[in-house]
């Protein structure tokens, strides 16, 4: 095995160093570019009590990425995290592990203005909020529940209030709200939070993706700059997601995820954990690893390592830099499963 320090390496040399857990499948939202309602309706197979994994399980498996394959950042996902009851127990356990850097969470704010404060003091560092328009009759047709913008406005505030950094997250689609990028970009310029456009991706099976559908970075970045000219600037780290821009002759900056026109494969070094303890090592994985069987039949912290070691040894994914039109309609683990 190529790892030393705890470190372990995959096929193109890429460390393990996110990890992202999803805790629940759940979500409050229909969003359509994610888990559609006509699918994802009242009889869908959502995962059940029993066969998630219990805080302690993720604590421990936690540990192990931690403590032995060289992971450094804990990103909460879902579904919706905060329908996961009590998740602030969980932030407090993961806060607790030595070797822990960052705890991030990507939520749809809907559910802050009750657990921000909550989650601050357990520990969570930044939270990446879900907003796709100013526009109510926009928006609520994009969370397919007809939730108000003001309701995330508020959760934005809270997170704010409670001391997180806030990031919102904007996913555009053509022909859905490319016409939102301009008063989303003006609207959080002056706010002080990041505000990252997320090109339409094809994850899952069941959002109904096509090539021409995806309004791309280059497109984004060209409607801003003619109105707000904008400059590029470096990552922060290898293997940041987001392609980073500053309006000129401010500290405002923006980001862009590209996964469809310019892809990030070749810094990836995110595992994910879904919340009935599969793991999986890209986000467009049409199978993933279990760890939850091995847990509950005693495998030792050793076994475990080993079991991840091996898995990632092997990982060969860049699904984005091969994708083609075959890969973009072969089975794969909805985002809503696995976390963003
Ligand atoms: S497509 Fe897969 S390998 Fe590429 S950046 Fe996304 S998660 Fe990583």
């Amino acid at each position: 095995m190529n790892s030393n320090n705890n470190e372990v390496y995959d096929y193109f040399n890429r460390p393990l160093r996110d990890l992202r857990i999803s805790v629940t499948d759940k979500c409050n939202f229909r969003c359509t570019y994610c888990m559609p309602a006509e699918i994802f309706g009242p009889d869908y197979p959502f995962l059940k009590k029993s066969q998630l994994l219990s805080y302690e399980e993720i604590e421990r498996l936690t540990k192990v990425f931690v403590h032995s394959l060289g992971v450094q950042k804990i990103r909460i996902t879902g579904g919706e995290p905060l329908m996961r009851k009590d998740l602030p127990q969980l932030i407090e356990k993961i806060n607790k592990i030595k070797g822990v850097e960052d705890i991030a969470m990507t939520t749809n704010g809907s559910l802050l203005p009750k657990f921000a404060t909550s989650l601050k003091s357990a520990g969570l560092k930044r939270v990446s909020i879900s907003l796709d328009s100013l526009q109510d009759e926009v928006f609520g047709k994009i969370n397919g529940r007809d939730v108000s913008v003001k309701t995330v406005l508020d959760g934005i505030d809270a997170a704010e209030q409670a001391g997180l950094k806030v990031k919102i997250n904007m996913v555009v689609k053509r022909g859905m709200n490319e016409q939102e990028i301009l008063p989303m970009a003006k609207y959080f310029k002056d706010k002080g939070h990041i505000l990252r456009f997320i090109e339409f991706m094809d994850v899952g099976n069941t959002n109904k993706w096509n090539l021409k559908d995806v309004y791309s970075k280059k497109e984004i970045i060209q409607d801003i700059h003619e109105v707000m000219p904008l400059e590029a600037i470096d990552p922060n780290y290898t293997g940041e997601v987001a392609t980073r821009y500053r309006y000129k002759g401010s500290n405002e900056e923006i980001g862009v995820i590209s996964s469809v026109s310019d892809a990030f494969c070749s810094t990836c070094n995110r595992a994910r954990l879904s919340a009935n303890g599969m793991l999986y090592t890209c986000l467009f994985s049409s199978k993933g690893h279990d760890l939850r069987e091995p847990i509950r039949s005693d495998a030792t912290d050793e076994q475990l390592t080993d079991l991840v070691e091996k898995i990632w040894f092997k990982r060969k994914d860049r699904y984005s830099l091969d994708r083609s039109e075959s890969s973009t309609t072969r089975k794969k683990i909805e985002m809503s499963h696995i976390g963003g």
